[in-house]
């Protein structure tokens, strides 16, 4: 790669950066909960709950102490909510084993749950100013399209290949949290996922073999990807007068100490569905079914369909498992998944959101 590209490319950052709550500092826990929040999330979506969060969980030891339920009502609607479990433990590790303090090497970052190679690099080059890239799908995006590389951009030997090319651009001034930065820039407003990319806007297309040679719809090459598993899924919403049943998921697994609607596996017709609310232990007064709707997660899509089913308990022998509370209550105390979305907003309940911004 030649060292021009890297001296363009932070020209144009230098001109071009975004203007992201989490830039402008080198506090490495700020640095942190911004990478972690945007992975996989778009960076609109990640701005509210990035301001949110730092201000309820200012700092590493707040974020070890805070209890579960109040941790996942921050991340709620969010996804991929190992992440923020991740991010509690690994605060403890850092309470427990580094007094508080966050290691400031790549190395010692990706002892910590939940860092691995892309985020360490990040913090590291961000927050303490090493010489660390921070390659991620965007970066190896990017970088495979400048080098022309059309071998599977997520093999080992190719990332290995793109980080030597890197770091071999270094005349020993560059600013890598800067670099990394601009490269997350470009990626996201230049160098696009989605194809073609904007060639003519970009400030080191004349360094770019792909550009050169045609190649910008065959770069980057991300191999074959495995099909997503279909999960067909019937919701049941229990009304017992204003109160909604829900219930805690599992403790580990898929969107794990979540709360969430009862349901089943498999769809049911609305006897079934009658059924299935007996079981749990109530006399189903109406049934109504409501619209079906698909939530898709990286590897898993739930196809999901769902019936209002008003109820009388039958006696005490009702399912234990369940909560009933009114909607306010479950916007208020009970983090839901980002799933149940297009059922929890039939009944007033928005995810992800706190009254506070109701009242500004
Ligand atoms: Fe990406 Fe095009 Fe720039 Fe090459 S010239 S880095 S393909 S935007």
């Amino acid at each position: 790669m030649d060292p021009q590209f890297v001296k363009s490319l932070l020209a144009w950052y230098g001109v071009s950066a975004r203007d992201l709550p989490w830039r402008g500092t080198d506090d490495p826990y700020a640095v942190w909960v911004s990478e972690i929040m945007l992975q996989q999330t778009r960076v609109e979506a990640v701005k509210e709950y990035y301001e949110r969060f730092m201000e309820a969980l200012p700092d590493i030891a707040a974020l070890a102490a805070c209890p579960e339920d109040e941790l996942l009502k921050l991340w709620e609607g969010l996804g991929y909510y190992s992440r923020v479990r991740n991010m509690q433990k690994a605060a403890r590790q850092i309470m427990d084993d580094y007094g508080g303090k966050m290691p400031s090497g790549a190395a010692e970052l990706r002892k910590l749950a939940g860092i691995g190679e892309y985020t360490a690099g990040a913090i590291a080059s961000i927050a303490f100013g090493q010489r660390e890239p921070a390659i991620d799908g965007n970066v190896l995006r990017v970088s495979a399209r400048v080098l022309g590389i059309r071998e599977v951009v997520t093999k080992p030997a190719v990332k290995k290949q793109i980080r030597e090319a890197l770091l071999a651009t270094d005349d020993g001034r560059v600013d890598w949290g800067r670099l990394n930065q601009a490269f997350m820039d470009l990626s996201s407003a230049v160098c696009l996922v989605v194809r073609p990319p904007l060639c003519e806007a970009c400030p080191v297309a004349e360094y770019c073999v792909a550009r050169r040679e045609g190649l910008t719809d065959q770069i980057p090459d991300r191999g074959v990807k495995a099909g997503r598993r279909v999960e067909e899924r019937t919701v049941l919403i229990l009304l017992d007068g204003d109160r909604m049943a829900i219930r805690r998921r599992p403790a580990k697994g898929l969107l794990a100490g979540l709360y969430e609607f009862p349901a089943v596996t498999g769809w049911l017709d609305a006897d079934g569905a009658v059924r299935e609310a007996e079981r749990l232990g109530f006399m189903a007064l109406h049934v109504r079914p409501l619209p079906a709707a698909r939530h898709i997660f990286t590897h898993l899509t739930w196809e999901m369909q769902a019936y209002e089913i008003k109820i009388a308990p039958r006696g005490e022998e009702y399912e234990k498992q369940l909560i009933f509370a009114d909607p306010a209550a479950i916007e208020d105390r009970y983090p839901l998944p980002g799933a149940l979305e297009a059922y929890a907003s039939l009944y007033g309940i928005r995810i992800g959101r706190r009254k506070k911004e109701e009242e500004t």
